[in-house]
C-alpha cells in the first residue's frame, strides 16, 4: 500500500484550496480531491476551454490566482474525482474515490472537509419543466460556458444572488423579463450596517442594481414565482405577492419567458461530514443544519477538520480565511509548528463572516414560502413524488426524513436527497407541528455520489467467474 498522505482535503473551493495551500506550505504531504476538473469551487469556477479568451471578471481572476498557487505548490490535486465513502482506519482516514471510471482508495492521517454548499429550491408547480434552472446553478452555467439560461428569463429568489444572476444574464446578451424576490426593500436596508463592513462587495451590488434599473427591468419586491407554465418547456410564469412570512397572498402578474432561475438560499453540504461521524445541529442563521466545528476548523473527531460554507453559509471571503485556519489546524495535528498564525486570522474571519451572515439572513426562506407547493407539486424529482403523496405518508405516521425515505424512497434516487430532503424535512415539521430543528436530514449513507457497479467490480472475463456446482437433487 502507498504511504498515507499527511492530509486529504475534500473540496478545492476557496476553503479547501486554502487549507491545502497552508498545510502544504508547512511541509505536509497533501492530496486535494474535487469532482470539478480545476480548483475554484462554486464561486471561482474555471471557464471551460472553449471560452478561455473571454474577458476576466472578479471571479475568474480570483480563481486564476488560486489555480496558479495550487499548480505551483506541492499539493497532489485530484480533479474529476468524486469521494463516495469515508471511513476511519488505523492509519487515520480512508476515502473511496471514483476517478477515471475506477474506484481508488486514499489514506491520510488527517482529513479536511471543505464540501461547500448547495442551493435550496422551494418546489412550486411547474418547477420540473425544461427551462427552469437553479439560481446558483445558473451562475455555474454562465461562469463555465458563458451561456445565459435562455433568451428571455425570469430571475427569482432571495438574497444577493438574484441580482448577480440577472445582471450576468444581461452582460452575456440575454433578456431579463423580471426580477422577483421575496425580500422587501426594508430587508435590505436592515442589512446595511453589516454590508458596510465590505464596501467593495456593496459597491458591486449597487452596480448590478443600477444596471437593472437603467435597463428598466421590473423588480418585484416581496413577491415569488408561484407557477411555471408551459407544455414541454417554460412559456410563462405567474408572480404572487407574499405576506411578511412569505406566505403567497394573491397572483398579481403573468410574465412570458422561455426560462426561469429559481433559488431560495444555500444550505451547507453536510453529507460527507455526517458520513465521517460529525454531530450536526440546527442553526437557521447559518443556513440550516451544520456540523459542530470550532472557529479554527477543528472538530471532536480525531483528525477531522472542516471549513467553508459546509459549516455555515458565510460566503467566499470567509471560506477562504476559514480554509487557512483549518489547514493550519490540520498541519498542527500532524506535528507541524504553527505558532501564532491562527490568532492573526480570527479577526479577519469575523469581519468576513459578518457580511456573509447578513446575506444568509436575507436568503433563508421564511415558513410561508412552503405554501407555494400545491398538493400535486412534485417534491422528490428522482422518484416523482408529489407533496400529496409525501403528506399522506407523514400523516400515516412517518415522523422523520428517514421514515419518509424508507416508506416512499424519497431521497434514494440519483440525487441521494440533495434536492428534496430540506423541503421534505420542512413538510414533516409543519405537518407534525414541530420546530424545523426537530427534523434532521436523513442519515448519510455511502455512496455520497453515484458509483457505477463496473467501477467496483473492475475488469473481469465472464469465463473467470467461479460457477458454483449445481446443488444435489
Ligand atoms: C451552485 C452554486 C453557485 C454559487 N455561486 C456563487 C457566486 O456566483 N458568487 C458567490 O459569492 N457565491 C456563490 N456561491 C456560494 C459559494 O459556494 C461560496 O460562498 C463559496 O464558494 C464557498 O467556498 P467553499 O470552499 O466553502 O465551497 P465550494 O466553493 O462550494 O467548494 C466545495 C467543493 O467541494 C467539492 N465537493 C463536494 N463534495 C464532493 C465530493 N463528494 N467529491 C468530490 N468533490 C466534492 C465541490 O465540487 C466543490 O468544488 C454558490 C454556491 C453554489 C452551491
Amino acid at each position: 500500500m502507498a504511504e498515507p498522505f499527511d492530509i486529504a482535503v475534500l473540496g478545492a473551493g476557496p476553503a479547501g484550496a486554502n487549507a491545502a495551500l497552508e498545510a502544504s506550505r508547512l511541509g505536509c504531504r497533501v492530496v486535494m480531491i474535487d469532482e470539478q476538473s480545476h480548483a475554484g469551487g462554486q464561486v471561482w469556477r474555471a471557464k471551460s476551454a472553449a471560452v478561455l479568451s473571454a474577458p476576466e471578471t472578479p471571479e475568474t481572476s480570483a480563481g486564476n490566482q488560486l489555480r496558479k498557487a495550487v499548480s505551483q505548490s506541492a499539493i497532489a490535486h485530484l480533479g474529476d474525482a468524486r469521494v463516495w465513502q469515508i471511513e476511519q482506519v488505523p492509519e487515520g482516514w480512508s476515502l473511496q474515490i471514483l476517478v477515471g471510471g475506477r474506484s481508488e482508495t486514499i489514506i491520510a492521517k488527517a482529513l479536511v472537509l471543505a464540501t461547500g454548499a448547495r442551493e435550496f429550491v422551494q418546489p412550486i408547480p411547474g418547477w420540473t419543466l425544461p427551462g427552469v434552472i437553479g439560481l446558483a446553478g445558473a451562475t455555474s452555467l454562465m461562469k463555465q460556458a458563458l451561456m445565459p439560461p435562455g433568451h428571455r428569463t425570469v430571475v427569482s429568489g432571495s438574497g444577493p444572488l438574484v441580482f448577480f444572476v440577472a445582471s450576468e444574464i444581461r452582460r452575456l446578451g440575454g433578456t431579463v423579463a423580471a426580477v422577483v424576490t421575496p425580500n422587501s426593500r426594508m430587508d435590505w436596508i436592515g442589512a446595511l450596517p453589516s454590508m458596510c463592513r465590505r464596501p467593495d462587495l456593496m459597491w458591486r451590488g449597487m452596480v448590478w442594481m443600477a444596471d437593472l434599473m437603467l435597463a428598466r427591468v421590473p423588480i418585484f419586491w416581496r413577491h415569488a414565482v408561484s407557477d411555471v407554465r408551459g407544455e414541454d418547456a417554460v412559456s410563462s410564469v405567474q408572480i404572487s405577492k407574499l405576506g411578511p412570512d412569505w406566505t403567497p397572498l394573491r397572483t398579481v402578474k403573468t410574465v412570458t419567458s422561455d426560462s426561469v432561475c429559481l433559488g431560495n438560499g444555500l444550505i451547507p453540504a453536510l453529507e460527507a461530514a455526517q458520513l465521517a461521524g460529525l454531530e450536526i445541529t440546527h442553526a437557521p442563521e447559518l443556513g440550516g443544519w451544520v456540523p459542530k466545528v470550532a472557529k479554527d476548523g477543528s472538530t471532536n473527531l480525531r483528525g477531522v477538520f472542516m471549513c467553508g460554507d459546509g459549516v455555515g453559509i458565510r460566503g467566499a471571503s470567509a471560506a477562504e480565511i476559514h480554509g487557512k485556519l483549518a489547514g493550519l489546524s490540520a498541519a498542527e495535528f500532524t506535528g507541524k509548528q504553527v505558532g501564532l498564525q491562527k490568532n492573526r486570522l480570527y479577526a479577519r474571519y469575523a469581519a468576513a463572516s459578518s457580511f456573509g451572515l447578513a446575506m444568509t439572513a436575507l436568503s433563508v426562506p421564511r415558513p410561508g414560502l412552503e405554501k407555494l407547493a400545491t398538493p400535486q407539486t412534485i417534491m422528490c424529482r428522482c422518484e416523482s413524488l408529489s407533496r400529496d403523496q409525501l403528506l399522506h405518508e407523514i400523516e400515516a405516521g412517518a415522523a422523520s426524513t428517514n421514515a419518509v425515505k424508507s416508506g416512499l424512497r424519497a431521497g434514494m434516487g440519483p440525487c441521494g436527497g440533495k434536492f428534496c430532503q430540506t423541503a421534505i424535512a420542512r413538510l414533516v415539521a409543519s405537518t407534525k407541528g414541530l420546530e424545523e430543528g426537530a427534523v434532521p436530514p436523513h442519515t448519510a449513507r455511502p455512496p455520497l455520489r453515484p458509483v457505477p457497479v463496473s467501477a467496483l467490480a473492475g475488469d473481469f472475463a465472464y469465463s473467470d467467474l467461479p460457477i458454483p456446482k449445481p446443488a444435489p437433487l
